[in-house]
């Protein structure tokens, strides 16, 4: 790992006070989670500089938390979540929009389970 991405995390971590970014977890964030997962095809989709933006990361506590962050591949939120990461708003604006998404999507999962 390069300096400058190491440096990336801990400011990301900071950003996040170090708690995992799930919202209503609350544990410590110790790992990194992607947004676009880190995929040979996601790095063809979106570009690298795009999944290995800070933007497209969040701290999370564990694997499970890990995959409640992961958009998914190919929908329609990924593509969002692209389009969001390369537009010129704020980084606040980003992180937003994008968690916006990251709720959602683990809402409408939850109410699925819900349902069976
Ligand atoms: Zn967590």
């Amino acid at each position: 790992m390069k300096a400058n991405e190491r440096e990336k995390i801990r400011e990301l971590y900071e950003e996040q006070n170090w708690i995992c970014a799930v919202e209503g977890c609350n544990k410590g964030a110790f790992q990194r989670a992607h947004i676009l997962g880190n995929t040979k095809l996601n790095r063809h989709l979106y570009t690298d500089a795009v999944i290995d933006s800070k933007e497209n990361w969040r701290g999370v506590c564990s694997l499970e938390c890990n995959k409640k962050v992961d958009i998914g591949k190919g929908t329609l939120r990924a593509e969002i979540v692209y389009q969001t990461i390369i537009s010129d708003k704020s980084y606040t604006d980003k992180w937003n929009l994008i968690n916006d998404l990251i709720i959602e999507k683990n809402e409408l999962r939850e109410a699925k389970i819900d349902i069976k």
